[in-house]
């Protein structure tokens, strides 16, 4: 495969825009399209550039990403550590620390080449240098081009609780070349497929119906099914962010399976679950709970647990995770507005709710009776 601006991509790439107004951005998502000079240069603010990538991303596309910056330009690059425990303020200082080093002005341009973490951090570190710069996703795993590179999140961790401290900071581009997820591990593919069924299940049905008909092409990387999948992830991801930018309604419903699949990464201690597996788990426990409260029924229920299972999630809570240890997490979650625990729950496959009124008995049971 070569990548010189002259080679023809295997498919046509395919844009779309996230409409924000001023902050308006397009997505493009392609093959064989890292490199190439049209892919990056309309987005560059300025002429000075710095790639902030990690230490297993870099060996495998930062030479290739290179390949389509403009030798007149000044280019920095910026190798973290791998890991969410990286994600931190003092890996931002890192590249608050290299921009200032070269003297970078705020004409200046970050590019993002990897996956969440590394498209968290250096979201906010484009937010925060000299009152805000731009930026570039160049998201690498399949959970970054679905989820975390769209919509405008940026932040770190702190030692009390994740994505703490952050803004909302719009990328200039989000720059998807699924060429990528060849090298991608397989259960980071499965935890980002966790993402692309939530769409489905909030929001469209008949997206939840293809991917029924596409998953084992989707595993097996199959470039039509990745941009089709990918596409239309981002599409409902971008419409629901352009109704609510900073989530103050119809936003909150991106968080399908994320209060049970947050209480069980953050029990399990971060790293032991993906989570994409968690969340996996997590809108399994969604549905069952729908189904208690005479939402969805038997055959919905078992549809949804073979979609998730069909793409290597998990459909059972931890070993000797108890219901209240669920409880206790649950309540801490970001949702909540005040005492009462808010869930996302699905009224039928391809819509879900916002339900502020579970009652305790029942989200008891489920959490009791959930199987292990
Ligand atoms: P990640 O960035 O940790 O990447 C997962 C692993 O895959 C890492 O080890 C990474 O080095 C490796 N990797 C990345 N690309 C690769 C490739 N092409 N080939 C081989 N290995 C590769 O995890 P993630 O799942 O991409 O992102 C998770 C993060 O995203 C979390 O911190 C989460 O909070 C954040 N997030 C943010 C938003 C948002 O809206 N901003 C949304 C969802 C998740
Ligand atoms: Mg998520």
């Amino acid at each position: 495969m070569t990548h010189d601006s002259t080679a023809p991509s295997r498919l046509p790439p395919t844009t779309l825009n996230v409409d924000l107004g001023e902050r308006s951005y397009p997505i493009h998502i392609g093959s064989a399209v890292m490199g190439t000079a049209e892919w990056l240069a309309p987005y560059l603010a300025g002429n000075q550039v710095l790639v902030v990538t990690n230490e297993t991303i870099a060996p495998l596309y930062l030479e290739r990403l290179r390949l389509g910056l403009p030798d007149h330009l000044e280019v920095r690059t910026l190798v973290l550590p791998d890991g969410e425990e990286y994600k931190t303020l003092e890996q931002v200082s890192r590249i608050w620390d290299a921009l200032l080093e070269a003297g970078f002005n705020r004409r200046c341009t970050l590019i993002a080449l990897g996956g969440g973490v590394i498209g968290d951090m250096v979201g906010y570190a484009a937010a925060s240098y000299q009152r805000g710069v731009a930026f570039i996703q160049v998201p690498t795993t399949l959970l970054s081009q679905v989820d975390s590179s769209v919509g405008g999140k940026t932040g770190v961790n702190h030692p009390r609780g994740k994505n703490m401290i952050g803004a909302f900071w719009q990328p200039k581009a989000v720059l998807i070349d699924i060429d990528t997820l060849i090298t991608l591990p397989s259960r980071e593919l499965s935890a980002g497929l966790a993402e692309v069924i939530k769409y489905g299940l909030i929001r469209d049905s008949d997206f939840l119906g293809w991917l029924e008909a596409n998953m084992q092409a989707l595993r097996g990387l199959e470039p039509d099914a990745l941009v089709s999948a990918i596409e239309r992830s981002c599409r409902l991801k971008a419409d629901i962010v352009a109704e609510d930018e900073t989530e103050q309604g119809v936003r909150a419903l991106l968080n399908l399976g994320h209060t049970f699949g947050h209480a069980i990464e953050s029990h399990q201690g971060y790293g032991q679950w993906l989570h994409g597996e968690a969340v996996g788990a997590g809108m399994a426990m969604a549905a069952e709970l729908s189904h208690r409260l005479g939402w969805l029924d038997d055959a919905q229920v078992a549809r949804c647990n073979a979609l998730i299972a069909s793409a290597g999630l998990p459909l059972e809570a931890p070993q000797g995770m108890e219901a209240d240890d669920f409880l206790e997490r649950m309540r801490l979650d970001k949702k909540n507005l005040d005492a009462r625990l808010r869930l996302v729950l699905l009224e039928s496959l391809g819509k879900a709710c916002v339900f502020d009124a579970t009652p305790s008995d029942m989200l008891q049971a489920l959490l009791e009776e959930f199987p292990r």
